[in-house]
């Protein structure tokens, strides 16, 4: 078995996770009487601090439902210009949703309120309607980083004035919180609708929730069904994602010291052969930069898997590595071996 970093989804259900989807009980969702799926809702409802919540297959979905609730075909929809929703979702925004939207720049993923406040048109007969903000944290390509909490705060507080909805794209909500020691619910307040990944760093196989006011997800439910994302015995899902909020959410910390662990490796490395794409590793990602004359990242990951080792492409020369269950302190020194290995350096 390759010790697998390209991301922090592809963890398997644990021993005691099996146990617990096999054990669950379960009922026909569509037809509203699954009661492991129910509990799952009430608990993430809850913990988000938001009247209701609805589970979902992906965090794809649950931004595209987000999306739906948020704006009207021709509104605007603003998030930051490397936010998940606006590069990895297929513009799900537009496709389905017909929604335009304003990318912002950002720095890893975060701006401040004059970069929103700028971008924000006058009632114009030209323009499209701005009617939204999403913010995503931690952030992905932004190397896993947590937004600052005043600056979440001010960009919100500007948000609300200008008389804007806000989504926060939670997808590893979870690891800021553990990183940072924050409660959910600071985090979570200033905003009407909140997604949160099962399938990521927390270690469930499918699913993720969205969070908000019960009449917004009394309208998701219905949105859900029409694209196809109406799940019959579901709880099998659901009681993975309730064991991993029981279990695997202040293991968290483990896979952040691991990533540090990572980062830290890679930072004795010689400078001009490999280099760490950012500053900082706020949580369970490591992303870096391969020097040209080693080849493109694509390439250098196919020799890191001749080593036994996975990591993710994510531009020409960047290469990302995810931390998460299924990889140890163990594997993060296997993984500085093949890196060292794959660049021709001498192992000590
Ligand atoms: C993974 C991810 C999603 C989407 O989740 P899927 O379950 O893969 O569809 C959304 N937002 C962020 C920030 C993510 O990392």
């Amino acid at each position: 078995m390759p010790y697998d970093f390209r991301s922090d989804t592809v963890t398997k259900p644990t021993e005691a996770m099996y146990r617990a989807m096999s054990v669950a009980e379960l009922g026909d969702d569509v037809l509203g009487d699954d009661p492991t799926v129910k509990r799952l809702e009430e608990h993430c409802a809850e913990m988000l601090d938001k009247e209701a919540a609805l589970f979902v297959p992906s965090g794809t979905m649950a931004n595209l439902l987000a999306v739906f609730l948020h704006c009207r075909p021709g509104d605007e929809l603003l998030c930051e210009d490397n936010s998940h929703v606006y590069i990895y979702e297929q513009g799900g925004y537009a496709q389905i949703n017909s929604v335009c939207v304003r990318p912002l720049p950002g720095r890893r993923g975060i701006f401040d309120a004059k970069t929103l406040v700028g971008a924000i048109h006058e009632p114009n007969l030209h323009f499209p309607n701005p009617k939204s903000v999403f913010l995503e944290n931690t952030h992905n390509r932004g190397g896993g980083s947590i937004w600052p909490f005043e600056t979440l705060e001010d960009v919100c507080r500007a948000a609300r004035q200008r008389g804007l909805t806000l989504h926060l794209d939670g997808a590893r909500l979870l690891n800021a919180v553990v990183a940072t020691g924050r409660v959910v619910r600071e985090w979570t307040h200033p905003f009407d609708t909140v997604s949160l990944c099962f399938s990521k760093g927390l270690g469930a196989p499918v699913g993720s929730v969205l969070a908000g006011p019960v009449d917004w997800i009394h309208l998701a439910r219905r949105r859900r069904k029409v694209l196809g994302g109406g799940m019959r015995q579901s709880g099998i899902l659901a009681a993975a994602a309730l064991h991993a909020l029981d279990h695997h959410v202040e293991r968290l910390a483990e896979d952040h010291r691991n990533a540090q662990m990572l980062a830290a490796r890679i930072r004795e490395m010689p400078q001009d052969l490999i280099r760490l794409k950012y500053d900082a590793t706020d949580t369970n990602m490591v992303f870096f930069e391969i020097a040209k004359p080693q080849g493109t990242a694509q390439r250098f990951c196919e020799e890191l898997a001749r080593h036994g080792v996975l990591m993710l492409p994510t531009g020409p020369t960047t290469v990302r590595a995810v931390t998460h269950l299924n990889v140890d302190a163990t594997a993060v020194e296997k993984a500085a071996e093949a890196i060292a290995d794959a660049l021709g350096l001498k192992v000590p």
